[in-house]
């Protein structure tokens, strides 16, 4: 018998078992449709030769706030060249350990430092980690209203009604672009909504922005939530990601950012990011970081990275109008008109469980989550095709 022989299994990742369940489907037609394919871009190749050959490259740990040059550099590519935010000092950057590890160090600030109601508003669904982020570092969690079924978009009154009931002084997070898992995201009239409600219940916004530029293809495009909630004086988090948009999932490259009224007080919170840090793993990881850097500051490699981001971007948005079009061309029933409209790399058709469980996986060898979301990144031209035939059956 051992000490631990009371430990219950923890339930399983559902994204690794789809990988896990497709990998042992031998059916050639089989898709995995469970999350994106990481490629590595052309550009962090030339970057990371750059970085063999810099004689100034060494081992040595980083400081806790991580590479200097690629917190600068995080900080304007979310808040833009000109930010006042950023002209002020108004911001705290550190590097986290990507998207996940920045939500984590900014949850743990909050359970220490934040004065306001200790409840993170999630929005209804959201990306399944938020919440056991969230609650790890001791915050409750609550629930916004967000997607709608029957219109397979924004549940917008739903939204403002929540916020608006919410406790005063409490958290909200906001998916900064390509919210996952719905990929619906509001209009910039809607944000201004958001925006208000946001202010008039004195809620304390918390993006997450995993998918910036990797959206629309446009990296300002992208980020102008943030940049509208920054420019009107809001104090606010942001927890950034490079996995996707510089796919460099494995790097866990990623900021934070806590924007203060004041630089005085952004100085105090910046020396708190870092004890934070400082007992939760010291200090993060240089290379992937160096890479960001490197994009970041060089003009050369940002445009090339700029490029590349807008091929993978407009790519998806391609697999977006062939699956529709395969859908119309079938006659299949309902609208399917979400398909193009929804924004970033996953689809949430609408699908039902079952539908998914007993015909697309089991007689179609697709495998994607239960909740009907699909990785338009796993898609071809031909295996949109192969998709709408096993829509169309699931459905009729
Ligand atoms: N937030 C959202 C909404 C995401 O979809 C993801 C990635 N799936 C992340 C954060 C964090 O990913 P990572 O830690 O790999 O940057």
């Amino acid at each position: 018998s051992s000490i631990f022989s009371e430990v219950p299994e923890a339930p399983a990742d559902a994204i690794l078992g789809i990988s896990v369940a497709y990998k042992n489907d031998k059916n050639p037609r089989a898709l995995n449709l469970g999350d994106g394919k990481p490629l590595v871009l052309e550009v962090v190749r030339e970057a990371e030769r750059c970085l063999l050959d810099d004689p100034k490259q060494d081992k040595e740990y980083l400081g806790q706030a991580g590479v200097p040059a690629f917190c600068r550099g995080s900080a304007k590519l979310a808040f833009g060249e000109d930010s006042p935010v950023l002209k002020e000092g108004r911001n705290a950057t550190v590097q986290g350990l990507s998207g996940t590890g920045s939500l984590r160090v900014g949850a743990e600030f909050l359970a220490g430092f934040y004065p306001g109601v200790k409840q993170v508003l999630i929005p209804n669904p959201s990306w399944a980690n938020h919440k056991a982020i969230f609650e790890a570092a001791g915050l409750q969690t609550a629930q916004y209203r967000y997607y709608k079924p029957a219109t397979r978009g924004l549940d917008y009154e739903g939204l403002l009604e929540d916020l608006g009931a919410a406790p005063r002084g409490a958290v909200v997070l906001l998916h900064a672009c390509a919210h996952n898992p719905t990929g619906v995201d509001p209009t910039r009239e809607q944000w201004a909504g958001i925006l208000d409600a946001v202010r008039d219940r004195g809620l304390l916004p918390f993006f997450d922005s995993a998918y910036q530029g990797f959206a629309s293809g446009d990296l300002d495009g992208d980020a102008a939530s943030i940049r509208m909630f920054a420019e009107a004086g809001l104090e606010l988090l942001l927890a950034q990601s490079f996995a996707k948009n510089m796919g460099l999932y494995g790097e866990r490259a990623g900021a934070l950012t806590v924007v203060s009224a004041d630089a005085d007080t952004s100085a105090r919170v910046e020396s708190q990011l870092k004890r934070v840090i400082r007992a939760m793993y010291s200090n993060p990881p240089r290379h992937g970081a160096e890479i960001v850097a490197a994009i970041l500051s060089d003009p050369e490699l940002y445009a090339r990275w700029k490029a590349e981001l807008k091929g993978m971007a407009d790519r998806i948005i391609s697999m977006r109008e062939h699956l529709h079009a395969a859908l119309r061309e079938r006659g299949t029933p309902g609208t399917w008109d979400h398909i193009q409209d929804q924004i970033g790399m996953f689809s949430y058709t609408g699908l039902t469980r079952r539908q998914v469980a007993d015909c697309l996986t089991a007689k179609h060898h697709v495998y994607m989550t239960l909740d009907g979301r699909i990785s338009m990144a796993g898609l071809s031209p031909e295996s949109c095709k192969y998709l709408a035939a096993a829509i169309d059956d699931a459905v009729r």
